[in-house]
């Protein structure tokens, strides 16, 4: 199987992740089954979408009326090539050679879902799941080495239709080719950048990013700075600013020590100094000012 054998997918769960997702296959010429639990909640992500693409019309400028006549078609055509279903009518399950799956962040109704698709999607289909932090070898436990060779997480930004990065996973059974075909894709859908990370929990981003909510969100808490201050400090002084291994890098890493541990007896052990750190001041890895890598 390759790309080109891919027309057709289904995306489980119309929410916020799951409309975005649909919308941007149907962009690219995919035909899009969206399941949710019920028709309803799956007919309510197509208005989701129906209403995005009704403000870009609203927005156009250009007052030439066959422009817009032209633009309104062609978005009437990606709505038309996204047909809504729910979980319980496995008739149309047969059909798509893929599945991205973007329903609760839970195990177990991930498990469910997964099981589901095993019995009914045809056997070749690839399964993705959208999860932002959650195994994916949990996720496929129990499935057969077959079906588990064509899962993989392929974790979309919030919204898809706006942030490009895409963050692949693999977990130890996915197959070298169901990887390559998700990479294509992820190309085909203007993905940029495309990363690959380990099965572990909360992969990369959410590694690196939710302790960053996290810390903001105390010090809201604990009333250090107001809200505009704190997202100030992220976009322009932190995450706006370069890298953030090379900032790690820039400051020193033995300067990052030192604050790490004014952090860890202030605050304990959510500021634990890793291994590696403590390794790389002990080599005399102090970062860029010593000009030894
Ligand atoms: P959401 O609550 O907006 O949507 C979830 C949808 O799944 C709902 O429409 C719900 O009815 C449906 N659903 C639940 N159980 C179902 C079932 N058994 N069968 C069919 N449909 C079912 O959630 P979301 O924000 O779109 O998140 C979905 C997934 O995407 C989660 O795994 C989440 O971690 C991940 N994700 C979220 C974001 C984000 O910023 N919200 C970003 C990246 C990834």
């Amino acid at each position: 199987m390759d790309l080109n054998d891919v027309k057709t997918v289904g995306v489980v769960g119309a929410g916020t992740m799951g409309s975005g997702i649909a919308q941007i296959l149907a962009e690219e010429g995919f035909t899009v089954h969206l399941f949710d639990e019920t028709y309803e909640k799956a007919a309510e992500g197509k208005e989701k979408i129906a209403k995005r693409f009704k403000k870009i019309l609203e927005k156009q400028q250009d007052k030439d009326k066959d422009k817009l006549f032209h633009a309104a078609a062609t978005m009437n055509g990606f709505l038309m090539s996204i047909g809504v279903h729910d979980m319980t009518n496995s008739a149309f399950i047969k059909k798509p050679q893929l599945f991205i799956e973007a329903v609760f962040e839970n195990l177990s109704v991930k498990q469910t879902i997964f099981r589901k698709l095993d019995r009914f999607a045809d056997k070749d289909a690839i399964l993705a799941t959208n999860t932002s932090s959650i195994s994916i070898k949990k996720i496929c436990e129990g499935l057969p080495r077959e079906r588990k060779e064509k899962i993989i997480g392929m974790h979309f930004m919030n919204p898809p239709y706006i942030l490009k990065l895409l963050e692949l996973v693999k977990s130890e059974y996915t197959s070298d080719e169901t990887y390559g075909i998700i990479r294509e894709l992820a190309k085909r859908l203007n993905r940029e950048p495309i990363l690959t990370s380990m099965d572990r929990p909360g992969f990369l981003c959410n590694r690196i990013l939710i302790p960053s909510i996290l810390e903001a969100l105390r010090t809201l808490e604990e009333n250090v700075g107001n809200i505009e201050d704190i997202d100030s400090s992220v976009k322009t002084g932190v995450a706006g600013a370069m890298d953030i291994l090379k900032l790690g890098d820039l400051i020193g890493w033995d300067v990052v020590l030192d604050i790490t541990n004014i952090l860890y007896k202030a605050y304990g052990s959510r500021y634990e100094p890793p291994r590696i750190l403590h390794h790389l001041v002990q080599e005399g890895f102090l970062g860029r000012k010593v000009k030894r890598r």
